[in-house]
């Protein structure tokens, strides 16, 4: 793994025009990350450090403090990260990670969080202390880490990442698991799904936002220089013949996804399963506009502005 430190040219908490994420202020900790997911749309940004490597900001800590003694009122929660992960496997940015969270929790401002890594004991302890004021989900779409090794190489291993989502409920914290991106014909037989929301709801997990995958073109090369099997990558893709570019919400980029019946059909199979386990399925409507409008809790503002005494629209302040 690469790691460099690097300097930030503008704040350190800054907008994001999804829609879940609107009502936040966001912090990427690094620009690339290490867990390497083949899917990932960070691989087509013009700043993109390359595989297996990652740029981490020097001084995020003291920058946010800076930001924040400025602002007239504080955001209920800061969300980690839309282009990173705060719980990669790298010393730096993990120290880094723990600094921020701790500045922000000490003032009472809450943390929300997607991962696909294991959270650290030292996080654990940092957050049981206010767990009212976290909220995370954890990525994971299949126990298959054979496969899991080819699609998300560096992420942590299903185990542990079940581990993280039972220790996270067990101290109170709000956590949802995200199945996201689904791919289909890979990842969603009905007996992979019915095992992995069987483990899930078995660390005390209620909730589930899942969502399939869809291509840009940079996606596509990636899966085409990673993916040795060209049977596994001729079940990748042949669902998407005949698939059409739709928009991301919120954002002004598009991408290729499956064919709306297609995907309605699928997410209805999966949240059937989902339910036999005691889950409720969230659709993501960022990247199902055509399907619902309904929200992934990406974030979960509810339980953050119930522990500040705020009602939620008053989070647009920040
Ligand atoms: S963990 Fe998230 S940010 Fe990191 S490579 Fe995977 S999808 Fe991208």
């Amino acid at each position: 793994m690469k790691v460099e430190w690097g300097d930030r040219k503008s704040k350190a908490l800054t907008p994001s025009s999804l829609r879940c994420l609107s009502y936040l202020p966001t912090v990427n900790l690094t620009t690339g990350c290490v867990h390497d997911c083949i899917y990932c749309y960070i691989r087509g940004y013009s700043q993109y450090p390359g595989q297996s490597a990652v740029r981490v900001y020097r001084n995020t800590a003291q920058l946010i403090a800076r930001e924040l003694d400025r602002k007239r009122n504080k955001p209920l929660a800061v969300y980690f990260s839309p282009s990173s992960d705060a719980f990669m496997p790298v010393k730096e940015v993990l120290d880094e990670a723990y600094q921020v969270m701790k500045l922000l929790l000490d003032r009472r401002i809450g943390i929300q969080f997607v991962t696909k890594g294991k959270v650290p004991e030292m996080f654990l302890e940092l957050f049981a202390k206010q767990p009212e004021l976290v909220a995370g989900q954890v990525g994971l779409c299949t126990l298959d880490d054979a496969l899991n090794d080819v699609i998300e190489p560096n992420a942590a291993l299903a185990s542990d990442r079940l581990d993280t989502l039972w220790q996270l409920v067990r101290i109170g914290v709000t956590t949802s698991l995200r199945a996201d991106p689904l791919i289909h014909g890979v990842t969603d037989h009905d007996d992979d799904l019915d095992r992995l929301f069987a483990r899930v709801s078995a660390c005390g997990i209620r909730h589930v936002s899942a969502s399939y995958l869809f291509l840009r073109p940079a996606i596509v090369g990636s899966f085409k220089r990673n993916i040795a099997d060209p049977d596994l990558l001729n079940r990748i893709f042949e669902p998407f013949e005949q698939a059409r570019r739709s928009a991301i919400c919120g954002s002004s980029s598009s991408a290729l996804s499956l064919p709306a019946k297609v995907r309605e059909t699928q997410l209805e199979r999966v949240q059937h399963i989902a339910k036999q386990h005691g889950l409720t399925l969230n659709i993501c409507g960022c990247k199902n506009e055509d399907l619902t409008s309904s929200k992934c809790h990406l974030t979960n503002l509810t339980v953050t502005a119930k522990a500040a005494k705020r009602p939620v629209d008053q989070a647009t302040l920040w």
